[in-house]
C-alpha cells in the first residue's frame, strides 16, 4: 500500500492518520481476520515517523502437536522512514537496514506494507500453543495425543539398560529435575 506523504512533508511537524480494517494479506502469514491498521505519520524533520498500532489474528503451528492455532496480535509500532538520498542514511555495501531499523522511501510515497509484515512477523510467539493442556505428539509413534492415547506407555520397547536413562527423561518432561 502507498501512501502519499507530500502534504505532510510541506512543514514540520504536520501528520496525517492511516486507519483501515482489511483483510489484505501479508506475505508469509496467514490472517485469520481482518488486519485492523491505525498509523499516524508525522513529519519530524528530515524523517517521517510512523507509529501506531496492528491488531489481526493469524494462523500458526502449535509447537508441541503442530495443529493450528489461531493467535491474536496486537502490535505497537514505531519506525522512521528517511528519504532514499537522504544524507542521513548510513553508507556501505551490505548495510542492513532491517538491523538498522530504517525504512526509506522514493518521490514522497512511502510503502507501508513492509513496515506491516515486518512488525507482525516481530511479535509472532516462539511458542505457540493450540491449547495451555496441549499433550503434544507422542515421541514414539507419533500420535497426537490430544486425541487419542497411545499404547506406547503400556509396552515400552526400551532396552532395559536405557531404563534410568528413560526415566530420567520422564522426570524431567514433568518437570520434577
Ligand atoms: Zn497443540
Ligand atoms: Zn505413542
Amino acid at each position: 500500500m502507498k501512501i502519499n506523504v507530500s502534504e505532510i512533508k510541506r512543514s514540520h511537524g504536520l501528520s496525517q492518520r492511516l486507519r483501515l480494517e482489511d483483510w489484505g494479506s501479508v506475505a508469509e502469514l496467514e490472517l485469520t481476520a481482518p488486519l485492523v491498521v491505525d498509523l499516524k505519520l508525522t513529519n519530524v524533520g528530515s524523517r517521517i515517523l510512523v507509529e501506531g498500532n496492528l491488531q489481526t489474528r493469524v494462523r500458526v503451528a502449535c509447537s508441541r502437536c503442530a495443529g493450528d492455532c489461531d493467535e491474536w496480535l496486537d502490535v505497537r509500532v514505531d519506525e522512521q522512514f528517511l528519504p532514499q538520498d537522504s544524507p542521513e542514511l548510513p553508507r556501505g555495501e551490505d548495510l542492513d537496514f532491517e538491523q538498522l531499523s530504517l525504512f526509506t522511501y522514493e518521490n514522497d510515497v512511502i510503502e507501508i506494507d513492509e513496515v506491516i509484515r515486518q512488525n507482525l512477523v516481530a511479535s509472532l510467539p516462539c511458542r505457540p500453543l493450540c491449547a495451555e493442556a496441549c499433550k503434544g505428539l507422542c515421541a514414539r509413534c507419533g500420535a497426537n495425543l490430544n486425541e487419542k492415547a497411545c499404547e506406547c506407555e503400556a509396552e515400552p520397547r526400551l532396552d532395559p539398560r536405557w531404563g534410568p536413562l528413560a526415566e530420567l527423561q520422564d522426570r524431567a518432561q514433568s518437570g520434577t529435575v
